[in-house]
């Protein structure tokens, strides 16, 4: 039984191997393995303390930059997705959930990643 980790979970007692977090206001996102985050950060910290090292470097954070403000207290909006869910994030929906699709067995994919890494560029910086 996995107990459904919060912000104030720390390394030590995160259910998973892996922990995620994302951010709702830039494309950055990161995966970490649990012992990587354990080791550079200690088995005590928490996610709350990870996810505001993880604001720390959002690009997105208020400051002025190339003479543009950004919008005042606009500010990262990263998170960990998987607080609160008792579910290991590893399973896609369609294992972890408890949704019925129609058709069954026959609409299931092969095992597959849920989500295939999006390497699409925005903005400029390309070649
Ligand atoms: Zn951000």
């Amino acid at each position: 039984m996995s107990q459904a980790p919060t912000d104030e979970t720390t390394l030590e007692h995160y259910p998973w191997i892996v922990a995620r977090f994302r951010c709702t206001r830039c494309r950055r996102y990161g995966d970490s393995r649990l012992a990587r985050l354990a080791e550079k950060f200690g088995a005590t910290e928490t996610i709350a303390a990870l996810i505001s090292r993880f604001h720390a470097t959002c690009p997105n954070r208020p400051r002025s930059r190339s003479g543009r403000i950004v919008l005042t207290n606009d500010r990262c909006g990263g998170y960990c997705p998987d607080l609160g869910a008792t579910k290991p994030p590893d399973l896609p929906p369609a294992v972890g959930g408890l949704s019925l699709i129609e058709g069954g067995k026959a609409d299931m994919l092969p095992a597959e990643p849920g989500q295939k890494p999006r390497h699409r560029r925005v903005g400029g910086g390309d070649e």
